[in-house]
This record gives structure tokens, C-alpha cells and sequence, in this order.
């Protein structure tokens, strides 16, 4: 019953971690043809936002000058 529980709450966390990722690749698909922005930190193509490029993977920002 226990290994259950905890067999689903994982299933519920690889779920999210999935959408989350493919979510994060089709954004990046765009941006690769038309940013190219990389991060400086872990290598990730980053997300351009209104002021500043947001690593989706590690978290690091760049503002924009
Ligand atoms: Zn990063």
C-alpha cells in the first residue's frame, strides 16, 4: 500500500518534469534560429523575455543594457 503511494507520487513528478522540459524545448526551437543566446553558466539556450535572457535550466538571468 505504502510503495503504491509512493509509486504514483513519482509518476506524478516525472509527469510534470516532462511537460515542464518539453515546454522549455519548444521555446528554445525558436530561439535557436533566432537568438543563439547561450548560458554562460550551464550551456542552455536561454529564454529571451522584456528585459533580460532567463536560463530555464539553472536559473541564471542576464538583463538586457
Ligand atoms: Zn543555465
Amino acid at each position: 500500500m505504502r510503495e503504491e503511494a509512493e509509486r504514483s507520487r513519482v509518476r506524478k513528478m516525472v509527469k510534470h518534469v516532462t511537460s515542464k522540459v518539453w515546454k522549455f524545448y519548444k521555446i528554445e526551437e525558436n530561439k535557436l534560429i533566432s537568438l543563439k543566446k547561450k548560458c554562460p553558466r550551464c550551456g542552455s539556450f536561454m529564454g529571451e523575455h522584456k528585459d533580460r535572457y532567463h536560463c530555464g535550466k539553472c536559473g541564471f538571468t542576464v538583463f538586457k543594457k
